[in-house]
This record gives C-alpha cells, structure tokens and sequence, in this order.
C-alpha cells in the first residue's frame, strides 16, 4: 500500500511511503541488528533506522502486530505491487494522485 499518512511523510520526506505489510512475528531481520536504531516505544509501535546509514528499514505498527517494510529500502525489486492508497485523508496537499487504485480515507477495514 502507499501510506500518506502524515507520519510515514515526515518519516521519508516523501509525500507517501510505499510499504508492504508483513504479521510482525513473521517478521525477521537476518542481520545488522546491533547497529539499528530505534525511534518509539520499542515494546510497542516504532521506527526501526540503520544505524550507519539512517535508512528507514522498516516500522512495528497497530499496537505491536504489524511490521511494514518500505518497498523503497529493499535492495532486490519485490514480487508485489502496491494496490492501494490509505490514509488519503491526511495525503499533503501538494500531491496529487494520478493512477487508479482505490483509495481509503485510513486504514481500510479488513
Ligand atoms: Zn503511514
């Protein structure tokens, strides 16, 4: 999905944030870890930084379940695509969305 919500734009700077969504215990990261930086509460929902580099490597949300890795940070071109926008509501002014998958005001229901 492209996040437009305002902290995935604060976070890359960006007027949104492609990121796929992946159950955070099904998540693991195979290495670095001693050098990433952490930014929230670590027990809860945060941003994971490298700690070399600054990337954003990927961020712990909804109360700790969810991982969303940013597709911008991987190396390798992922197998899938974004198929939405979300929280549209909250997309900054300047950017206009030109392409035509659905849009949700926030999350979409499930
Ligand atoms: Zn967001």
């Amino acid at each position: 999905m492209n996040c437009h919500c305002s902290n995935c734009r604060r976070t890359t700077g960006s007027a949104f944030k492609p990121i796929a969504g992946i159950r955070h215990e099904q998540f693991r990261l195979v290495k670095g870890a001693e050098a990433m930086l952490i930014y929230g509460n670590p027990d809860e929902t945060h941003d994971v930084h490298c700690g070399t580099c600054g990337s954003l490597v990927y961020s712990v949300v909804r109360e700790g379940a969810y991982a969303h890795v940013p597709m911008g940070t991987l190396v390798d071109a992922p197998t899938i695509r974004p198929t939405a926008h979300i929280f549209v509501g909250s997309k900054a002014p300047w950017y206009e969305i030109t392409d035509d998958l659905p849009q949700y005001r926030e999350f979409p229901e499930e």
